[in-house]
């Protein structure tokens, strides 16, 4: 059987071949646990008709296994010590394309539109925690073709994903991403399935791109505007959330009515709006503004 690398020993023995020295600054943690590698695959719902994005693979533990139950796999790595460990590593499958690149630097777009032509792709990734929302954000909002998004975080930004107002996890995190897709914890995974030891939990989220958007919004733009002026005050009322804001300039009577006129209290603080109603509250600017 192939050396598959979910088993500690192996990844030993590659790293101790190739003299790999963890680098912080990527933040490297590699997968040790093939349980939760299963579990990964199993839930990001991988068949071989699909085309899979890889963001950092590392030594290539998840790609062996995405490469198994996908048609194709591009796996996009920023570490270059890592690309002859890849080649090495990899070299039993003949469907995985290593791009030696900054994730934040590749078009996705157009590797969607030369990998699966056009069509929405799964992207699954153990994600290098300091980058994970500029890179899911990314994916969203510059209309790459996504079907689903399973990655593994930190586990309270997982949790940041997935709550609704109320929590004190919830804030624009969440607005934002339950704005695009669906999102599921699958899978709480500890510090122990990895080496070298993170110091946080972390968890396995899917996120299920919906193909529109479960509230209607005249102006997008807007609507983050106001989730962001409403977070960024978190204790103010958000009257004043949004008349302090740097991006808005609507006048102290505009907010109030607008508020009023979508059924909330003036004593309102933004943290306890829903998606449904901050998108209510921005149509009625954008009529203010219309
Ligand atoms: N997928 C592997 C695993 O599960 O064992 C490695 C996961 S490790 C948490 C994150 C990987 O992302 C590292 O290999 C790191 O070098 C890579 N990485 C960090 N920043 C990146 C970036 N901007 N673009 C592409 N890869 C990046």
């Amino acid at each position: 059987t192939r050396p598959y690398l979910g088993n500690p020993k192996y990844t030993i023995e590659v790293l101790q071949k190739y003299n790999f020295a963890f680098q912080k600054r990527f933040g490297q943690n590699f997968l040790i646990d093939t349980h939760v590698l299963e579990k990964i695959i199993a839930s990001a719902e991988i068949t071989k008709d699909d085309f899979v994005l890889e963001i950092g693979p590392g030594i290539g533990t998840m790609t062996q296994y995405l490469a198994e139950a996908a048609r194709e796999v591009a796996a996009v790595e920023i570490d270059n010590t890592l690309i002859p460990i890849l080649k090495d590593t990899l070299k039993d499958w003949d469907n995985v394309t290593v791009i030696n690149d900054d994730i934040l630097k590749v078009d996705i777009r157009k590797l969607a539109l030369e990998k699966n032509k056009g069509c929405p792709i799964k992207v699954v990734a153990n994600l290098p925690y300091y980058i994970t929302t500029p890179i899911i954000m990314g994916l969203f909002e510059n209309q790459v073709p996504i079907d689903s998004i399973t990655i593994m975080v930190q586990k309270e930004v997982a949790d940041r994903m997935q709550v609704g107002p109320g929590t004190k996890d919830y804030g624009a995190l969440s607005l934002a991403v339950q704005y695009y897709a669906r999102p599921e914890i699958v899978a709480n995974v500890p510090p122990n399935c990895f080496m070298p030891r993170p110091k946080v939990g972390s968890a396995v989220i899917r996120l299920e791109r919906y193909e529109k958007p479960p509230v209607q919004v005249k102006d997008e733009k807007l609507m983050f505007c106001l989730i962001r002026a409403s977070f960024n005050q978190r204790r103010k009322t958000l009257v004043n959330g949004l008349k302090n804001s740097q991006e808005l300039s609507f006048d102290k009577e505009t907010i109030e009515k607008a508020i009023l006129a979508c059924g909330l209290p003036l004593t309102i603080r933004g943290e306890a709006l829903t998606l449904e109603q901050f998108a209510q509250l921005a149509n009625r600017f954008s009529e203010k503004q219309g």
